[in-house]
Formats: structure tokens, C-alpha cells, sequence
């Protein structure tokens, strides 16, 4: 091991090398000649330096929760880990919270919880990396009320590489006459990898700059008020099962426009596979909402006295938002699981070929997975305040996110089995529109921080429509020519990169 200016260097001798190249989906594990742990943006610049000079091909990591190999594929020889830049503070003259690019969500919430008691409307996984996490657009609990992370992204700070192999460190902010603008624009939603290395993040919310920093960012729920519904697939048939979706649906269809009191109720319907025996449906609201306890008990009745099928168990719980509720909360996984996850957005509730396809894989007896699931993510409400072209996000009429998992296992014996089952499910799902959520009047696409490298291969994508549309849609272009000015030589590269233009 050696310490000097480029950050702390660890090679595969090393104690600590596995656990750097192992991320958290085990499928994929990274052989980088050496691990380049960075401290400050000075040596993330000397890192790539170095790593240009030399003719290495660099990946950069921050959280380590790629769905997909970007940080780990087998031509990747030296990976930049930001996880020791993780400062969380109010910068004064930018008007800003200044995070550096390798916090874990919980360290950002909880800083912005103890020091302003304000948030951002961000993931809710808590070992998730900002790094990855807001340069793909960022969305959790809080984005109905308050849109997504990028939203109320400020600046960016990336140190990148330009065409004669020299290292540059820029800062972009929204500012319209800041020479750089496009660059702050590509890192709303552009996604991780693709430009440089996010050294830093600013955030503040639209508007002129805050009389105070409590002011910066929205505020913090102090307690919320959870309901957690169990079903149980027992007596369970394709009508009573279709019947709760729709309901859940329905209800997101009615309640997701920007104003809509419901913006204030977020959920997720987390649908085991029958396997597991139960499923289940997590949905909260800030308790200092005027008639909180009324707008969940009318978000309940509508997804669960139309069904006719009686839950297992309704808990209703008022807790603290910061100490109970985001510690607590998680989908299924497992530390040392192996995933395939695919997604999708949804602009209104599934179609009835649809809906029947959820339940054939999902009640397939000859799949046996507990935490195989389909996960239906509240959307929309404020997220859809906010023009497609006005960051790098484009879906914004969307009401609910799709997500389909096959984790988690851990032998890699069982590879094929899992991914064959959330593959085949997937395409039967969006069999009317080429195997893919391809944009029509249901589905708009899918989200670049759930990447899939199926939607690039033609096996899987039949649709007139390249991933590059069901990510990005109109954005693509625009995002082609900023990688063209910052990132000229692509040495920011992974399986769903932005390519350079033509
Ligand atoms: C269990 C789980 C739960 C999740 N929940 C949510 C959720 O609620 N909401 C949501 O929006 N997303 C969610 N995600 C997706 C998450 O936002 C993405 O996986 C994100 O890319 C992870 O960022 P990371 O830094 O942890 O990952 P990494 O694996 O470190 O990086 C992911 C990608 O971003 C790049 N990258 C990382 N750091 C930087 C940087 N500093 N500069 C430039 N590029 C960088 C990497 O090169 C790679 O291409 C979840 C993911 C998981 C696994």
C-alpha cells in the first residue's frame, strides 16, 4: 500500500481489495489492477491523471450499487473510489449544500436532518452512494411532494478528461449564461459514468438563493404516519389478485398531479412471488399534513374495499421519521445476493394483457423465489411539475415505477434459473410493445439508475425503439453532444453509456 497525493492505492494483495471490487449485486466482481481510494477533488484529478498517462481505462465508483457491471466489467484497470469524500455542508457563496460525491444516502439525510432539519427527495436505500444515485435523476419517499433529487440540483463539480488526454476539473451550475450549463444539465439524469467524476454536488431548490439554509431544501417530515397492509396469496385467484393491482393503480391514476393532496402519500406494493405466501403494501404521509389520518384512510379503502379480498393484517403506526421509518425501510435483499433487475414506468395502470402476465410469473408454480417480487413505486405528483426537457429526466407524466427483481440467491449455479424467470417475465409484460416499456399511452420507458443491458440487445428489445430512446427519449441528442465537449476520448464507459455523436 502506498499514501500519496493520487489518494491510497490498494492492489489485489491486498486485505481490503475484495471487499472494494465486490459491490452490491454479487453477480459482477471487478479485477482492476489497483484501487485508487481518493480524499479530496486534487486527487481524484492525479488519480486520472495518472490513469490517462498511462493508457488505463478508469471506472469510478461511490456507493457500489450498480444493478449492472459499470464499475466492475473485465477492461476496467483502475477504479477511483470516492467513498472517503463524504462532507456534507452548507456552502455560503453558492447559497448551497455542498455533498461530496461518495456520501451514502443515511449520512445525507442525517447530516441535512440534524444540522437544518431539511431533506432532499431521495432513494430509499441508505447504503446507496450520491455518486451514482443523483447523476441518474434520484427519486424515494419524498418525490411526489417534492420531485426528484436533480430538481433541486444547484452545481456539479466533474473532473474529466479532454481531448488531448488532459485532466480538467469544472464546476456547472443551472445558471442559463454559465458557459458549462450543458454539463450541470447532463447530471441531472444523465447517469453516473458517463462524463467524468462527480467530485462534488450542490444542492438547493429552484429560485434565487436561500435567506437561510434552513430554506434551501424542502423540510423534513418530523413523523410520519405508515400503514402496512399484508395480503396473503392463500385463496388468492387471478381476479381477487388483478383486482388489488388495478385498485393500487387506480388510485395513482387519480391522485398523481402535481397539486393532488395525495402527492403527500408515497407507496410501495411489493409483490412476492406467491412462494413468499404474503405480500405486501408500505405507504406513508408526513403526519403534519392537515387530515393526514383521513387521506390514508381514503388511500386504503380505495385499494382494498374494491378488491373484495380481505388483507391479512391493516397496521397503522404514527413513528418518527428519522429514527424509525428511514432505518427501517428497505425492499428485499440480501448482502450477499445476486440480482437481475429490470424496470419500467407507468403513465397510467397496466393493460389487462398486462395484468395477466403479472400474475402468470408471479404465481408460476415452477419458480420457487420468496424474493423474486414486482415492486409498484409511487410517482409522479411533483415530479410531473416539471418540463421533460428541462433536465435529463424525460418521464414526466409517469404515476408509479415498475421494478422487476429475481433477487436475490447466492450460488451462481442458479444464475441461469433466475434470470431466465425475471427475463421471460418482463418481456411477457410489455409483449404488445417489443419485449420493452416502449413510450405508448401505459409505459414510457425505463429509468437509467435501474440499468438493464437487455434493453441493448436486440434478443430482448424486438421494438422499434433503441435503449437509448426508453432512457433518455428526446434528451439523447443533447446529452451526445455533452459528452462530445467533456468527455471527448470515452473514457467514461460502461454497457448503457451516452455514445459521443456521430
Ligand atoms: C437496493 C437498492 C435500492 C435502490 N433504491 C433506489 C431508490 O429508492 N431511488 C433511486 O432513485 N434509485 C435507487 N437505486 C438505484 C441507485 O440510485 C443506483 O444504483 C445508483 O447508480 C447507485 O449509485 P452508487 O454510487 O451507490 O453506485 P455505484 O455502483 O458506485 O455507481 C453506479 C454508476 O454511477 C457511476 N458513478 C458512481 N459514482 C460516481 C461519481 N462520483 N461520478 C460519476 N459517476 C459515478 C458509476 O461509475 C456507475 O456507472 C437503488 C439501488 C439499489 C441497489
Amino acid at each position: 500500500m502506498s499514501d500519496d497525493s493520487r489518494g491510497v492505492t490498494i492492489t489485489p494483495g491486498d486485505e481490503r481489495y475484495p471487499g472494494l471490487v465486490e459491490g452490491y449485486n454479487h453477480r459482477f466482481t471487478g479485477r482492476p489492477d489497483y484501487v485508487r481510494l481518493v480524499r479530496t477533488t486534487a486527487e481524484v484529478a492525479a488519480a486520472l491523471q495518472e490513469a490517462a498517462d498511462a493508457g488505463l481505462r478508469p471506472a469510478v465508483r461511490s456507493g457500489g450499487h450498480c444493478f449492472e457491471d459499470f464499475t466492475s466489467s473485465p477492461g476496467i484497470r483502475v477504479l477511483i473510489d470516492l467513498s472517503p469524500m463524504s462532507a456534507v455542508s452548507y456552502d455560503e457563496d453558492m447559497g448551497a449544500f455542498a455533498i461530496e460525491g461518495g456520501a451514502t444516502l443515511d449520512h445525507v439525510y442525517r447530516e441535512l436532518f440534524d444540522g437544518w432539519g431539511v431533506t432532499i427527495p431521495g432513494g430509499t436505500c441508505f447504503e446507496v452512494g450520491v455518486g451514482g444515485h443523483i447523476a441518474g435523476g434520484g427519486y424515494g419517499h419524498l418525490s411526489r411532494r417534492d420531485g426528484l433529487v436533480v430538481d433541486h440540483l444547484y452545481a456539479v463539480e466533474v473532473v474529466a478528461v479532454d481531448a488531448s488526454g488532459h485532466v480538467r476539473t469544472v464546476v456547472a451550475t443551472r445558471q442559463s449564461d454559465d458557459p458549462h450549463h450543458d454539463l450541470w444539465w447532463a447530471h441531472t439524469g444523465g447517469g453516473g459514468g458517463n462524463f467524468g467524476v462527480v467530485t462534488r454536488y450542490w444542492l438547493r431548490s429552484p429560485g434565487g438563493v436561500p435567506a437561510a439554509p434552513e430554506q434551501a431544501l424542502p423540510r423534513a417530515p418530523r413523523r410520519i404516519r405508515r400503514a402496512d397492509v399484508t395480503w396473503s396469496w392463500d385463496g388468492l385467484d387471478e381476479k381477487s389478485f388483478t383486482r388489488i393491482l388495478a385498485g393500487y393503480t387506480a388510485w395513482h391514476e387519480q391522485n398523481s398531479a402535481p397539486d393532488s393532496e395525495g402527492r403527500h402519500i408515497w407507496g410501495n406494493l411489493i409483490v412476492l412471488h406467491r412462494s413468499a405466501g404474503v405480500f405486501f403494501l408500505n405507504t406513508v404521509i408526513d403526519e403534519d399534513v392537515p387530515g393526514a389520518a383521513e387521506l390514508m384512510a381514503g388511500h386504503l379503502a380505495a385499494i382494498t374495499s374494491a378488491t373484495g379480498v380481505q388483507p391479512l393484517s391493516v397496521e397503522e403506526q404514527v413513528v418518527s421519521w428519522m429514527d424509525t421509518w428511514m432505518p427501517s425501510y428497505s425492499w428485499p435483499s440480501d448482502p450477499r445476493g445476486r440480482y437481475k433487475n429490470k424496470a419500467g414506468y407507468l403513465r397510467r395502470g397496466f393493460t389487462e394483457h398486462q395484468l395477466a402476465a403479472v400474475y402468470r410469473h408471479l404465481s408460476d408454480p415452477g419458480y420457487d423465489n420468496p424474493m423474486a417480487c414486482l415492486v409498484l413505486t409511487g410517482f409522479g405528483g411533483q415530479v410531473n411539475a416539471v418540463a421533460p426537457d428541462a433536465t435529463a429526466v424525460p418521464q414526466r407524466d409517469s404515476i408509479l415505477k415498475a421494478s422487476y427483481s429475481a433477487g436475490a440467491w447466492t450460488d451462481p449455479a442458479d444464475d441461469g434459473k433466475h434470470t431466465a424467470w425475471v427475463r421471460a417475465f418482463y418481456r411477457d409484460v410489455y409483449a404488445e410493445t417489443g419485449g420493452v416499456p416502449r413510450p405508448d399511452d401505459v409505459n414510457d420507458g425505463s429509468y437509467i439508475s435501474y440499468p438493464d443491458v437487455d434493453l441493448a440487445d436486440p434478443a430482448w428489445n424486438t421494438s422499434d425503439a433503441g435503449w437509448q430512446t426508453l432512457y433518455y427519449k428526446a434528451n439523447y441528442p443533447r446529452l451526445q453532444q455533452v459528452k462530445k465537449t467533456y468527455d471527448p476520448r470515452n473514457v467514461f464507459r460502461h454497457g448503457l453509456s451516452i455514445e459521443l455523436p456521430s
